[in-house]
């Protein structure tokens, strides 16, 4: 088929370049929700609401129309760029299992571009241990020690099953940012992560025959919290408090920061729109977390989580919810504790522990309550 008229309703620039792959098996656009060994396929959400898209690959191309499986290209070009008013249907790019670039951002596996309300969403559907080579990097240092690369490895896998199974509707399972688990792709992956997701691989957390909810962080800061105390309607059995005496090198073990009243007034304008001067800031705590910020301005009284206060400024600002505050006429001195959420395992904990000779199990066992260790081979 001429490239010309494959491509003609898509109206892609497509340069052409030398073929010369020896492929090996292709991929598929399996969307199957069978957990297992790390060859289970998983979603995930790239970029979001882009108006181009450039997707380039080292060897020989497909494109799949995904509505019906179609093939509407299969050749050597290497080069397509896109506009959002040229993708009507869902389009997947496969390259024989070679790397593929969107928008600058190596990746394994294939590229789906789905159109949504005018834009383009880029998800990358790759194997589960693929996706972890990305993760590892991204969320933990890669020069740690091998047992906590290993627990780190078998926290992200379990997280990324718990919201594949959970999530049934959408175009993907997870996105690529904090909001779920940092994935950057193939440039960042490490010989010691990869090796770390290997030798873990197909094991994960479960509480009750299922993958846990599987949160970890930086620093506990001396004591995780329950996963109740920092988001409301959870209250999970295996997320409860546990005294870490292992954190204490981290950088972010103690910390203090100024926050001034301006601060404060500037962040409320953004999420309410009659704030007044503020009068007074009150905090309640819960397992020595603040859980509850009462802040009376001229024009009223604002009541938010503590989560949800320290989420309205820069992450460094306030690292955690582990703080106490002392009032100055010009705002607060804020001395605290660990960085991050403080729910589940404790990564410098983790990495005491392992350089004290743990392993991952026993690691794992320590911050995640009642849980066991296994092969889940069960189908959904
Ligand atoms: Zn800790």
């Amino acid at each position: 088929m001429a490239i010309v008229h494959v491509f003609r309703w898509l109206m892609v620039i497509i340069i052409i370049a030398i073929a010369g792959c020896v492929p090996p098996p292709e991929y598929m656009a399996k969307t199957g929700k069978r957990i297992g060994l790390d060859n289970d396929y998983i979603k995930i959400l790239l970029l979001r609401d882009l108006l181009k898209v450039e997707v380039v690959t080292t060897a020989k191309t497909k494109v799949l129309q995904l509505a019906n499986n179609t093939i509407v290209y299969n050749g050597d070009a290497r080069r397509f760029v896109l506009f959002n008013n040229q993708i009507i249907q869902p389009l997947q790019f496969e390259s024989w299992n070679n790397e593929i670039q969107i928008n600058g951002i190596s990746v394994r596996g294939v590229i789906q571009l789905h159109p949504v309300i005018g834009k383009i969403q880029v998800v990358n559907v790759l194997k589960m241990h693929e996706y972890l080579y990305g993760v590892l990097p991204s969320e933990i240092m890669s020069g740690w020690p091998e047992e906590v690369l290993k627990a780190q490895a078998v926290a992200a896998r379990t997280y990324a099953y718990y919201h594949l199974i959970k999530n049934n509707s959408t175009y993907f399972d997870l996105d690529a940012t904090s909001n779920f688990q940092v994935y950057k792709g193939k440039a960042v992956e490490t010989e010691a992560t990869n090796k770390a997701v290997d030798a873990t691989s197909g094991i994960i957390m479960t509480y009750n025959n299922k993958p846990i909810l599987a949160y970890f962080h930086s620093t506990c800061g001396g004591k995780t919290t329950d996963d109740k105390y920092v988001w409301h309607g959870e209250d999970l059995p295996y997320l409860t408090s546990v005294v870490c005496p292992y954190c204490k090198n981290s950088p972010n073990y103690s910390w203090q920061v100024e926050l001034t009243l301006n601060e404060i007034y500037e962040a409320l304008t953004k999420r309410y729109k009659t704030v007044g001067k503020i009068k007074a800031i009150t905090l309640g705590r819960e397992d020595a977390r603040v859980t509850v910020v009462k802040i009376e301005h001229d024009n009223g009284i604002i009541r938010m989580s503590g989560n949800d206060f320290r989420l309205m400024f820069d992450a460094k600002k306030i690292k955690s919810l582990y703080f106490v505050a002392k009032q100055t006429p010009n705002g607060l001195i804020i001395t605290g504790h660990g960085w991050g959420h403080g729910v589940g395992m404790c990564q410098w904990g983790a990495k005491e522990m392992a350089q004290q000779g743990m392993r991952f199990d026993r690691i794992l066992m320590f911050y995640y309550k009642g849980i066991r260790i296994m092969t889940y081979t069960m189908q959904k």
